[in-house]
């Protein structure tokens, strides 16, 4: 018997018959799937997008609210929600009116309009930072972030959590094993010893951040404040405001990137922790799902990106590049949507709402699990909850990976997407939105609630 409480047999024969069932349901989907091999590497328009549970991707119709129907016409509740790119639902109807208004009057400009003043205004607001940019991705937001704390400090380094996931900064690419910092599993065409100027230390351990920071060479700690791409790991009381004393102590800047954890609330961990960051980072959702993020950064660290303008101006001769920036940042339109969405949808009422629904989520994975005498821990962050196949909730990367149990993940989510319902794939997080209703929840749990009695009853 695994650590999880579920035979690998067991789960072998249960996903042996979902697989049939999908491919029995869905034949509109496997049919594009087999004339999208023709011209998309591996049928799929990203790589990943064939990394999910089913046997073939599943191709979508049409998504609105906390709802989506795929080509074949099922209606799924989604409590994935793009993970997190639409957690406040897909194409919020504000958003879906800016994008009609936008759409005839420019896209892209290379120029910005009264939007941006705007938008510039309320992020300051809402997230208590003075100075914002905006980028195009929130993995842009941390490249760039990471050049301007590099440019500042003078120093190479960059500290990251073992686990962590910052979007594909070939930086953030790093793990902890054995107290070295070596190469993330997996990664293709890796030039360089990423090693050099990235340090990996675990989550929630303070000697370790110590000892790391003390070298003196930290450009910056760049961290969620919860972490939420290994599991959902919380941290210690009081350990991020550890992160923030001892980056200041051993002169390092403090980057949060809330791209995830902004699911807790209007100015997400670091309002709610008064946190205090140099660097605050936010993407996926700040626009409603169009593609856009934004750094926003303290008074101080914006006087330093100004002196560190002009040195590079007077030895360039102003015909430098800054290495950060792409074409289509800040566009019109992620702009128009942007300020309509930190308006009217990502509002105090919606997250009232989700945050209520994740709660009653959060119990009802308990209560179930008791029910199944399953030892599984239940996280929750705000509108993101977290089911692990752990008895305790992990203090680290390390062992919340530890808990990965994937061919029961796998089995899990195809039965439940078998059945109308989606959450985030390669771990077990779901997202609940302004249009996610009890009843959403409640499905869930009994359909999770029938998985397991299933798997249960199997032979192990
Ligand atoms: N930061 C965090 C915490 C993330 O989870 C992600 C994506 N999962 C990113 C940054 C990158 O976002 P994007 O893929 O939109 O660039």
């Amino acid at each position: 018997m695994s650590k999880s409480g579920i035979s690998e047999s067991a789960i072998a024969a249960f996903t042996a018959s979902e697989r049939a069932r999908f491919i029995q349901n869905n034949p509109t989907s496997l049919a594009l799937a087999e004339r999208a091999k023709a011209h998309l590497f591996n049928g799929v328009p990203m790589h990943w997008m064939s990394d999910w549970s089913m046997p073939s991707p599943l191709f979508v119709q049409r998504a609105k609210g906390a709802r989506f129907t795929d080509v074949d016409g099922h209606e799924y509740i989604d409590f994935c929600l793009g993970d997190t790119g639409t957690m406040f639902g897909h194409s919020p109807d504000p958003v879906a009116r800016a994008i009609a208004e936008q759409a005839n009057n420019g896209l892209t400009t290379m120029l910005p309009g009264e939007d941006a003043v705007v938008c510039g205004e309320l992020l300051a607001e809402r997230f208590e930072l003075p100075y914002w940019q905006v980028t195009a991705n929130a993995t842009d937001a941390n490249r760039y972030v990471l050049r301007w704390a590099r440019a500042i400090t003078q120093r190479k380094v960059l500290l990251v959590f073992d686990g962590c996931y910052h979007g594909t900064v070939d930086d953030v690419m790093v793990r902890y094993r054995d107290g070295k910092t070596v190469h993330r599993s997996g990664l293709v065409g890796q030039a360089y010893d990423l090693s050099q100027y990235s340090r990996s230390i675990p989550f929630n351990d303070v000697a370790a951040l110590e000892a790391a920071l003390a070298q003196g060479d930290v450009c910056a700690l760049m961290c969620e404040p919860a972490m939420t791409n290994i599991g959902m790991v919380l941290p210690d009381p009081g350990f991020m405001q550890t992160c923030r004393e001892l980056t200041l102590k051993y002169g390092s800047l403090l980057v949060i990137d809330e791209t995830h954890t902004i699911s807790t609330g209007l100015g997400g961990c670091t309002r709610q922790w008064d946190l205090k960051p140099d660097f605050f980072v936010v993407g996926k959702p700040i626009a409603g799902g169009v593609p856009c993020a934004v750094f926003g950064v303290s008074e101080p660290i914006a006087s330093a990106m100004r002196d560190v303008q002009k040195t590079i101006s007077e030895e360039s001769g102003g015909h430098g590049h800054s290495g950060m920036g792409t074409t289509l940042s800040a566009n019109a339109l992620a702009m128009r949507c942007m300020r309509v969405s930190l308006e009217e949808v990502m509002t105090e009422s919606a997250y009232e709402h989700m945050l209520a629904l994740a709660s009653r989520l959060a119990q009802g994975f308990r209560a179930l699990f008791k029910r199944h005498q399953l030892n599984w821990s239940v996280t929750e962050l705000g509108a993101r909850c977290e089911f692990q196949f752990c008895a305790t909730p992990p203090r680290t990367g390390a062992q919340a990976e530890a808990a990965f149990h994937d061919s029961l993940q796998m089995a899990l989510h195809l039965y439940l997407i078998n059945r109308g319902i989606l959450i985030t794939p390669f771990h077990n997080m779901t997202l609940c939105c302004p249009q996610t209703r009890d009843a959403d929840i409640d499905r869930l749990i009994a359909e999770l609630d029938n998985a397991l009695t299933t798997l249960l009853a199997l032979p192990g």
